[in-house]
């Protein structure tokens, strides 16, 4: 610990998060030798107690085996793989060129760990969302602390039995809890704070790291729109939007929150809904195991309430003491209600009707700038107004969702859905400082034609 810093604890005599910066100082997190072997135990504890984890999942999400490993722990090894195959050439320093002026003389960039990261994470995906940024603190040379959801209490049990078990303990720790416990971990003071969830709490977020002068990445969510007109396969782009609007129940948060279309294509797309959802959760997604659950009664009950039956097309069904609500589409919702404030979080659609494609730009350029903006058309003038006229965290063609497993697409947001982006490369940016390294030869000595007196410089 620094003299600078008093050290605060999170409770009396709980120095766990000090003995994390200490181990830090030591330097055993900087080298490669470390790094890689961080990162190939964490992809062990994948391998070998995924079924842990993914029992964990199923107990706090209703999510069934494929689907944890898609989207959370396979996921993950990929993510992992992408990283150890390419963290020598990241961790190399670059060669800058110098001006004329300063030659003869060196530079380099040369990435250096921060120091230690605390990483909050989020429960609708809480393996791949606090173990993901971990992959770039790692990879960066940092100790970091772990914060799981208290939201997701199995997977945060599971995850914090199996990191020590896996990983390095003095360098990288997991500690549980809900507020208190978040709110006495944010006035340490950390090298980078990487928070993912809601924009509330974000604030708080913020608002700590401020006084320590700490750097933060803010992976938030928002309504993401998905625009759909008459150019594109209706049979298929309704099954795109289907599994990404009810993957995870709809606790996605690059979820399609709403759907815009013209009257006539809202139409013809809701018969293509409906075949989809057939297609993918059966007659009765309530028994199919591909369909999972809200994450806690709470949420449940808060989702009922935007579902107004007068609107309800699609579904509507709901067992709240099973934590169920079935794939439901709202038709027409209009931007007054009380479904189209807030991100809905859940598996209801509302599809607002608007008059044409230049409506529905001016819909979402009056709004906050979203983490995911959803372009079905095959229009190629229209992709590129797209392009140049809204923005969003993400700007995706013709399906969704899965963008984010493209490592070396830069993922995060923009304005309200955040701060920062991650994965890849990325992950290795946001954890490393990337320190200009110059160094100039004694002779010649050409800087003395620089220094004073002045005078004999425009004597020349
Ligand atoms: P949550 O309730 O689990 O909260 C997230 C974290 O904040 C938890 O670890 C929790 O302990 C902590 N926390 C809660 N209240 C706090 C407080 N007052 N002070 C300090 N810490 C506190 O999750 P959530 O916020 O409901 O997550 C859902 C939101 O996250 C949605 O808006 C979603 O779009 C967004 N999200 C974004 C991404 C992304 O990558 N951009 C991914 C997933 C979710």
């Amino acid at each position: 610990m620094r003299a600078d810093t008093p050290p605060i604890h999170l409770r009396d005599g709980d120095d766990r998060v000090a003995r994390v910066r200490a181990s830090f100082d030591s330097g055993r997190t900087r080298p490669y030798a470390w790094r890689t072997a961080q990162l190939r135990a964490l992809g062990r504890m994948l391998a070998e107690d995924g079924d842990a984890l993914h029992a964990a999942l199923h107990a706090d999400l209703g999510k069934c085996a494929i689907e944890s490993s898609l989207s959370e722990t396979a996921f993950l090894r990929a993510e992992i793989g992408h990283t150890l195959k390419h963290l020598r050439s990241w961790m190399r320093p670059q060669r800058i060129a110098m001006p004329l002026t300063l030659l003869p003389a060196r530079g380099r960039l040369v990435p250096e760990p921060l120091g230690v990261a605390l990483i909050i994470a989020p429960w609708n995906y809480p393996v791949q969302l606090l173990l993901g940024p971990l992959i770039g603190a790692i990879a960066a040379g940092n100790a970091a602390v772990l914060k799981p959801s208290e939201v997701s209490p199995n997977v945060s049990a599971t995850l914090a039995r199996l990191v020590p078990k896996y990983l390095d303990n003095e360098a990288i720790i997991v500690v549980e809890g809900g507020v208190a416990e978040t709110t006495a971990l944010l006035r340490e003071r950390f090298d980078h704070i990487f928070y993912t969830g809601n924009a509330t709490v974000a604030r708080v977020v913020m608002e700590a790291a401020a006084q320590h002068l700490t750097p933060v990445t803010l992976e938030l969510g928002g309504k993401s729109p998905l625009w759909i007109d008459d150019s594109v396969d209706m049979a298929t782009a309704a099954r795109r939007i289907v599994w990404a609007k009810f993957l995870n129940c709809g606790q996605t948060c690059v979820a399609p929150d709403y759907l815009l279309a013209t009257p006539k294509v809202a139409d013809v797309l809701m018969p293509h809904l409906r075949n989809a959802i057939g297609e993918l959760y059966g007659d009765d997604p309530r028994n199919n195991p591909a369909y999972g659950r809200i994450i806690n009664r709470r949420h449940g009950e808060r989702l009922l309430a935007l579902v107004d039956p007068a609107r309800c097309v699609i579904g509507g069904g709901h067992d709240i003491d099973d934590r169920y609500i079935a794939p439901t589409v709202l038709y027409p919702a209009h931007a007054d209600d009380a479904v189209m404030q807030d991100e809905i979080f859940g598996p209801i659609l509302p599809i607002v009707a608007v008059s044409d494609a230049n409506a529905a730009i001016a819909f979402i350029r009056a709004r906050a700038k979203p983490l995911a903006l959803y372009a079905f058309t095959s229009d190629h003038a229209l992709r590129q107004r797209f392009v140049d006229e809204t923005s969003s965290g993400a700007l995706v063609f013709d399906f969704a969702v899965a963008h984010l497993s493209a490592p070396d697409m830069p993922f995060g947001g923009v304005g309200a859905s955040g701060m920062g982006a991650y994965h890849g490369a990325s992950s290795f940016h946001i954890f490393s400082h990337f320190k200009p390294v110059l160094s100039k030869p004694m002779r010649p000595d050409t800087l003395r034609l620089i220094f004073p007196p002045y005078g004999k410089m425009t004597q020349r």
